[in-house]
């Protein structure tokens, strides 16, 4: 299977190769040309594999120049038991008609580590596939989970560099610390004065800039990236909502063939676009739906066809998701428009220039028809981790009650008592200020002391501290600079060594 751009202007490379490069030099992304279909029979079977096997089905679909072998061997050490624990990726009954997907019990506690832990394994096939020896650079802008998640995927792998760089404003104390005392010889993190879409821009920025890359070339590195524009990190996601079907037809949860809805907290749209594209693969799917918090870009662009991001980005209590330019839309638009890619070019041209565009009114009922949007405010998210604890004795973190709540407000609306899968993207334990709050036991907390809180949650809820977080206690901090936007680029060449 060969992939595209979604901007029309690079020709067609192996699966390999885009995963090497992440972002396609046109400033578009990779999306593959055709998608496969998969029949009833099929989604149901994958009850009878067990995660790292249905996740090298589904990526032995669009990696068609990595053998089963070695599709295999990347998903067996990725979703080890020793990474994920026994069942990675379990559906919880909670409500009535409602379960929760938990999909943080991996090594860094949020959900992208089902994509990070596999990535770098992929890349590094993709170097001795494409035969070259250059290293790779890995850049990453995140908004607290995908700096840690890439951290941990990466540290010490040959041939590779990472270089992490996160609001220093903007993340949680859990968050920070997981990254700050990252270990391992080719780790490098940055705090950045400015918020999240600051150190976006910054990182694509540099991928845009000949210069840089000629003279990083010259040194024998080339860029690449792990954020949810790089469609390795993609097809590992869609894998979750297969098993995740097919778990909830063995728990007799619904009927096989029944369409379900699925509610997923949102920023990038990389994971709910992977569901998307499970639907497009055949999984019966009735709609997405689409939960932000006041960023609610997304929310009003699905129910107005107007994306705007000309508004102040806020800082929430589910800092993850506080983003005012999801990338990954650029794909759906792509094949929601039959793969027009001058006319989503125009559109991100128009995003660039003007911070908007619209879509044309086909696209927007297309949209409308596979997503429901809604937005949850900081009291309601708040609110919501309270009620689900005090109403199911179960505990989620600020994203998972955004997304609940979404959920709950779906309900609501449109009468549809269908059942809904809940995604559970981070661990409590992540947010435990918050979520103390949320239970009512938020007062007097010193918050200077990270673990303070910690303790608190464990105490007040009596569920065990999650080892990724004692360990934390003991670590010692390695990277303490914090820097302007405008010094990325050379404070990568510092890291590189091609800059005093
Ligand atoms: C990254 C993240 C999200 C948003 O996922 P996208 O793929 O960017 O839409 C939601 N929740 C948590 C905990 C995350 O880390």
């Amino acid at each position: 299977m060969l992939f595209v751009s979604t901007r029309g202007q690079v020709g067609k490379v192996s699966s390999a190769h885009a995963i090497k490069e992440g972002l396609a030099g046109d400033g578009g992304l990779f999306v593959p040309q055709t998608f496969p279909y998969l029949s009833l029979d099929a989604i149901l079977g994958m009850n009878a594999l067990s995660y790292e096997q249905c996740a090298a089905k589904i990526l032995s679909y669009f990696l068609t120049d990595y053998s089963a072998e070695e599709l295999g061997d990347c998903a067996a050490a990725a979703y080890s038991p020793e990474k994920f624990g026994t069942d990675p990726a379990p559906l919880r009954k909670v409500g009535e008609h409602t379960d929760v997907l938990e999909l943080w019990h991996g090594p860094t506690m949020a959900f992208k580590d089902f994509a990070l832990q596999i990535l770098p394994r992929l890349m590094t096939k993709a170097q001795e596939k494409t035969g070259s020896d250059i290293r790779i650079v890995i850049l990453v802008a995140t908004s607290g989970d995908t700096g840690k998640a890439a951290l941990e995927g990466f540290a010490d792998v040959p041939g590779t560099e990472i270089i992490v760089f996160y609001p220093d404003d903007g993340v949680s104390q859990v968050q920070k610390l997981q990254m700050v005392t990252q270990q391992g010889n080719n780790t490098k993190v940055f705090g950045i004065r400015g918020n999240f879409d600051d150190a976006q821009r910054g990182v694509k920025d540099i991928f845009a800039d000949p210069d840089l890359e000629k003279e990083l070339k010259e040194c024998g590195w080339v860029f690449s990236s792990a954020n949810s524009i790089n469609w390795g990190r993609l097809a590992p996601q869609i894998a979750y909502y297969f098993k995740a079907y097919s778990d909830a037809v063995a728990n007799e949860r619904i009927r096989p063939g029944e369409k379900i809805i699925f509610s997923v907290p949102t920023g990038n749209f990389g994971d709910i676009l992977a569901g998307y594209y499970a639907k497009k693969m055949g999984l019966p799917v009735k709609c997405f739906i689409c939960a932000s918090n006041s960023n609610n870009v997304l929310t009003d662009f699905i129910n107005t066809g107007v994306y705007d991001k000309n508004r102040v980005l806020n800082k929430t209590v589910s800092p993850s998701m506080d983003i005012l330019v999801s990338s990954n839309l650029e794909r759906l638009l792509f094949d929601l428009t039959g793969n027009d890619a001058a006319q989503v070019a125009e559109w991100m041209a128009q995003l660039n220039a003007a911070g908007k565009y619209e879509v044309s009114k086909d696209v927007a009922d297309q949209v409308r028809d596979l997503f429901f949007a809604a937005w949850i405010d900081e009291r309601e998210t708040v609110d919501t981790i309270g009620r689900v604890h005090n109403d199911f004795e179960y505990l989620i973190d600020p994203h998972t009650a955004v997304a609940w709540r979404a959920a709950e407000k779906y309900r609501l609306l449109s009468g549809d008592d269908s059942y809904i899968v809940v995604l559970s993207t981070a661990s409590p334990y992540k947010f435990c200020s918050t979520v103390l709050e949320g239970i009512g036991k938020g007062e007097g907390l010193d918050e200077k002391d990270p673990f303070a809180a910690v303790h608190r949650l464990a105490t007040e809820t009596e569920t065990p501290v999650p080892a990724q977080v004692t360990a934390l206690e003991t670590l010692p901090v390695i990277h303490k600079d914090v820097i302007a936007a405008g010094e990325m680029a050379q404070n990568i060449k510092k890291t590189l060594g091609i800059m005093q």
